[in-house]
């Protein structure tokens, strides 16, 4: 807290608000080609809404009421034959390489339609966040290319990301809260490998997935300086799933509870332990910890503000249809002023949660931050139009090699610093409760609109308000990232402020 005496020497933070035009700073520099490669896996993405999603998203949300059981099968075919799960993984590792922010828009462009599909094509990305800031591009290499192998053969590999536990949700997802968390998931160092016991819950796809990034503890009393981060192949001996959630909404993407029991997994699947210090100066390891979750929450927080937006945008296309064929008094609804104010204010929504996720972006696209290095000219334009050959036979052997590894860890992680990584944090939070809130918003907005056509299932807009709901829970609470905000953007400049005090 900051005391009346004490604020009275509280630097002038107004000034300060010039830092975050990271747009200005960021478009200069930023290839031109990604302007047409966006607009490319946007349209694709609308193709998929129109024959895919939005033909069956209401069909399946009911389904699902019918059958809790219900698994996407279907629609995780479907996304792999359009090639959603090789889209954004680097062509480095095989992949298709669209540069990543792109993925916000086309993100927002799903969740227009179905905010629950959505999720189904996209929360592979968040498992491939996990790996991708583990930084052990060996391992990243391996798993990456079989989701490649995965596509071409119709037999779909994607990943989830397990961290969230029975008892630590919010804990779990802040380095400086994670010691007081009530955590069960042990990871045993044996020789050759660790022994995981424990379980995870609300487990986006855990189920559906070929592989997870399963986050688990060495001391579950002193986590903040014992994590562990593995790829889990499904099937592997002593790891099931239990059950997966009845939920309020985003149905059509199964939340699932895994099980470890007495797992081994060995050595070769460790993305990164405390190892990772090795060679790299002085840093303590729970400032690499809490980087690794930053650089993970970075990229994904801002994802989840345009899943928000999209939410956001999908229910005011809805009311603004329904405003424009429903009569009222005498009149279209559209031809009411309150309406009109109405439909205006819910655009407005849509417009600042994508501005707000846009500009997270160019915050990790700045020097330090994750996507910097791929949206470097010389780099991006060799990562397009170098042949695939040379990914695949020249460059793909030497990401095995130690040397390697040590200079993607030197590149990213080393050379980032506290700052970069406040900013980039810092802004993903806003980004994510900007958006989500908007999603929230325009949906009982769209709903009080359509009076009670709103809260009938077959108009859709019941329908987004569930869903959206989920989206302020989920990558932390909106209070929890509100905190984050604070911490980063504001109180990490004034010493007297202090976030997450016992
Ligand atoms: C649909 C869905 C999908 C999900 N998918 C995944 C997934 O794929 N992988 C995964 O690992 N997890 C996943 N989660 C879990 C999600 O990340 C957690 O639900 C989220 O982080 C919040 O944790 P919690 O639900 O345990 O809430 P809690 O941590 O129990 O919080 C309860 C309340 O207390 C508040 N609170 C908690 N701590 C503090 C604090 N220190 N200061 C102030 N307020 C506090 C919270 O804001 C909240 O209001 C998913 C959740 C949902 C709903």
């Amino acid at each position: 807290m900051i005391s009346p005496e004490g604020s009275k020497s509280l630097p002038d933070r107004g000034s300060r608000f010039d830092e975050s035009l990271f747009s200005l700073q960021a478009m200069p520099k930023i290839p031109r080609g990604m302007l047409k490669e966006t607009q490319k896996a946007v349209a694709l993405a609308r193709k998929f809404n129109d024959e895919v999603v939005r033909p069956q998203a209401l069909e399946i949300d009911r389904q699902t009421h019918a059958d809790p059981e219900y698994l996407p099968w279907d629609l995780v075919k479907k996304a792999n034959e359009w090639g959603f799960y090789t889209m954004f993984i680097p062509k480095l590792f095989g992949g298709q390489g669209f540069n990543m922010p792109a993925s916000a828009y086309v993100v927002e462009e799903l969740s227009s339609a179905c905010v629950g599909i959505a999720n189904v094509v996209f929360v592979h990305y968040l498992g491939v966040a996990g790996i991708l800031a583990s930084w052990n591009v060996s391992l990243a290499n391996k798993i990456f290319r079989e989701v490649v192998r995965g596509q071409k053969s119709g037999k779909p590999s994607i990943i989830s990301l397990a961290i969230t536990e029975p008892g630590a949700g919010t804990d779990v997802e802040e380095n400086e809260l994670i010691d007081r968390a009530r955590l069960n998931c042990h990871a045993e160092k044996v020789k050759g490998g660790y022994i995981v016991n424990g379980s995870k819950i609300f487990i986006s796809m855990g189920h559906v997935s070929e592989w997870c990034c399963l986050i688990a503890y060495r001391d579950l009393k002193k986590a903040s300086e014992n994590t562990v981060t593995f790829a889990v192949r499904t099937g592997t001996k002593g790891f099931t799933f239990g059950k997966h959630e009845d939920k309020m909404g985003q149905r059509a993407c199964p939340a699932s509870e895994l099980i470890f029991e007495d797992c081994f997994i060995p050595d070769e699947y460790v993305l990164r332990d405390s190892s990772i210090r090795e060679g790299f100066g002085t840093r303590p390891i729970a400032d690499l910890i809490e980087q690794y979750i930053h650089f993970v929450v970075s990229v994904t927080r801002p994802a989840v503000g345009a899943f928000g937006t999209g939410v956001a945008r999908g229910a005011y296309e809805t009311a603004l249809k329904f405003a424009g064929e429903t009569e009222v008094g005498g009149k279209l609804l559209i031809n009411h002023e309150w309406a009109q104010a109405m439909l205006a204010e819910m655009y407005k929504n849509v417009v600042i949660g994508r501005l707000s996720y846009t500009e997270a972006n160019y915050a990790n696209g700045l020097p330090g931050g994750i996507y910097n290095i791929l949206q470097r000219k010389p780099v991006y334009y060799y990562q397009k139009y170098a042949p695939k050959f040379i990914f695949d036979y020249l460059i793909s052997p030497l990401l095995d090699l130690e040397i390697t590894q040590r200079i993607f860890r030197r590149l990213f992680v080393d050379s980032q610093s506290l700052e970069v990584q406040q900013r980039c944090s810092g802004w993903a939070s806003l980004a994510k409760i900007v958006g989500t809130d908007m999603g929230v918003k325009n949906s009982q907005m769209a709903v009080e609109l359509m009076g009670q056509a709103g809260l009938r299932h077959e108009r859709g807009a019941e329908k987004f308000l569930r869903d959206s709901k989920l989206l302020q829970i989920y990558e932390g609470t909106n209070q929890l990232n509100r905190i984050n905000l604070f911490n980063n953007l504001i109180g990490s400049s004034i010493p007297q402020a202090r976030a997450f005090e016992e």
